[in-house]
């Protein structure tokens, strides 16, 4: 039976009385508006560790779009059903005014991950995802956690807080989930029209013949510039970025080598939905 848990103390104790059983504990922060790539990694995590905590918490620290946020949808009885049917043990629904008591006196920023792609395009972003990360990391105690490959950089940057604050967390990123016609499920999804979900379908279509191009041989800068020939032709829907980096570190890069393992990155408007997506692949 799923448990649902509203409050830091609530949370605190059931957490406690799962540590004494020597259990461990697998974590999956949400956003909630609940899609099958959420419940891969709920499933993926259930798997793992003895008991499963979901968290769902619009993180208004991580919205740099008051827009976006007011506009983010929110389905938590739905959630709930959902979770329930896929056994989850633990479902954390925390209020903001709770986690966010006080103002964070601490900021974090990422290095080079914070100059590219995401980060250049929603500043601030970074930091109020390490920000919520690390309180879910402190408040769930977790000895594992799961992330998804769609937000690769978001999975990068929780990669460097484990690392430099030496936390002892296991950190798992899931493969992408997507609709029939390829389109990387996401809750921003449920704001597109049918029209548009078809439009939408021509971002993994387009990663998928980048990915052909340069394992044709087809260099980096025509590569791109195809690309955004592509979506300069498409009026509705509007190039963000895309780019070609280095899968390990995110770099940019300027030539591809054989053997070099890439990511291939790309975020877009479908009207004044934002929308991102990856591919990873080997040359
Ligand atoms: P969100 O609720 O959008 O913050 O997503 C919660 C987690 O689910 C993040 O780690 C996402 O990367 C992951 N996720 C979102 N969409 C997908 C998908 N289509 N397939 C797999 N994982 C996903």
């Amino acid at each position: 039976m799923s448990q649902i848990v509203r409050s830091k103390c609530n949370l605190k104790d059931v957490v406690r009385e799962i540590k004494k059983k020597n259990s461990t504990i697998g974590l999956v922060p949400t956003m909630g508006a609940l899609h099958k790539g959420h419940l891969s990694l709920v499933q993926m995590s259930i798997m793992q560790y003895d008991v499963t905590v979901v968290t769902i918490f619009v993180n208004p620290a991580q919205f740099n779009s008051s827009h976006d946020l007011d506009k983010y949808p929110r389905t938590e009885k739905h959630d709930i059903e959902l979770l329930i049917g896929a056994k989850c043990d633990i479902i954390f629904i925390p209020r903001a005014d709770e986690i966010y008591q006080f103002d964070p006196s601490v900021s974090l920023s990422f290095g080079h991950l914070e100059t590219l792609m995401e980060a250049i395009y929603r500043p601030g972003h970074f930091n109020g995802v390490g920000l919520i990360v690390m309180k879910l990391f402190g408040l769930v105690e977790p000895n594992g956690a799961y992330f998804g490959q769609k937000d690769l950089q978001q999975f990068k940057i929780i990669s460097s807080l484990v690392d430099d604050f030496e936390l002892p967390i296991t950190l798992h990123m899931a493969p992408i989930v997507r609709e029939i016609n390829g389109l990387a499920m996401s809750s921003r999804n449920r704001r597109l029209k049918e029209s548009q979900i078809d439009v939408a379908s021509k971002i993994y279509s387009t990663l998928k013949m980048a990915e052909k191009s340069l394992k044709e041989g087809v260099g980096i800068l025509v590569v791109k510039k195809n690309v955004e020939k592509l979506f300069s032709n498409e009026s509705s829907m509007e190039l963000e970025y895309f780019e070609i980096v280095q899968f390990e570190t995110l770099q940019n890069i300027s030539v591809v080598n054989e053997g070099d393992r890439l990511a291939l990155c790309l975020a877009a408007f479908v009207a004044d939905v934002r929308l991102i997506d990856n591919i990873i692949i080997e040359i």
